[in-house]
């Protein structure tokens, strides 16, 4: 299985600003091998980092997409708008679109289902808040939000990877421990054994929540642990190269 490396850049980034990162970051990158990347700009900036990556190792991400092709919708983007930008991977259910915005795990699984059907790859976010945790709750929120959300796909699961992501984790500088990923991650890793009845080989589950430079080499050797999901990282292709670098290592 080839590990996946993430890149969430949230709203952050204008057109400029995502161009310039990507012409150092895709020279950083140029030798690296044996491992998917994937970087996931603002929807204003697809449409110019597309052509920057064609030919490079680099896939490209959107950060989210709605589930109908086309119609009356103010504001949100159809699977067959990122298809015409070369966009690979979508972020769907990230705890800031189910936290802020308010998403449910039946408009997740609308996404999660509409995404495969147009062949995008979906990277299924799930993750507990602090109170959940503290509340014994993990496994039964992590259990809940991927049941419903790849309801329908089942047999089919390889065609999604999974984002572990505390909800407490994220955009906070505390990581879960190696001890906390690996928990949780062969849960999941049972879980979605079981969902497909043993067709979940190609589904990766990336650890998400404050993942750096310094971190990564030692999160990536907790087993299960796939690749990351990254964000405040991410933004620096420097660092985002160095978490790679880290991951190439193991
Ligand atoms: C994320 O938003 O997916 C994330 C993991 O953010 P951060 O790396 O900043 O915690």
């Amino acid at each position: 299985m080839r590990y996946l490396i993430a890149a969430n850049w949230k709203m952050n980034k204008t057109v400029s600003e995502s161009i310039d990162y990507v012409e150092k970051f895709r020279e950083m990158v140029k030798d690296v091998e044996g491992i998917d990347i994937m970087i996931a700009p603002s929807f204003t900036a697809l449409a110019s980092v597309s052509p920057l990556l064609e030919k490079t190792s680099i896939n490209l991400g959107a950060q989210n997409m709605f589930y109908i092709e086309r119609g009356a919708y103010t504001g949100e983007i159809s699977p067959i708008m990122l298809n015409e930008l070369n966009v690979k991977y979508v972020i769907i259910g990230h705890s800031e679109r189910r936290h802020i915005f308010g998403e449910k795990d039946d408009l997740i699984n609308k996404k999660i289902l509409a995404a495969v059907e147009y062949g995008l790859r979906p990277i299924l976010c799930v993750g507990e808040t602090l109170e959940e945790r503290e509340l014994g709750k993990t496994m039964n929120v992590v259990e809940r939000q991927i049941k419903l959300g790849v309801a329908g796909l089942e047999r089919e699961i390889g065609l999604i990877d999974i984002a572990y992501e505390p909800v407490w984790a994220i955009g906070t500088g505390v990581n879960a421990t190696v001890e906390q990923a690996q928990e949780v991650h062969l849960f999941i890793r049972n879980l979605i054994n079981d969902i497909s009845k043993g067709n979940d080989s190609d589904t990766r589950i990336l650890y998400g929540g404050s993942v750096n430079e310094k971190n990564a080499g030692e999160l990536i050797k907790a087993k299960n642990v796939e690749g990351f999901l990254v964000g405040t990282a991410s933004l620096d292709p420097h660092k985002f190269y160095k978490i790679i670098l880290e991951t190439l290592e193991v």
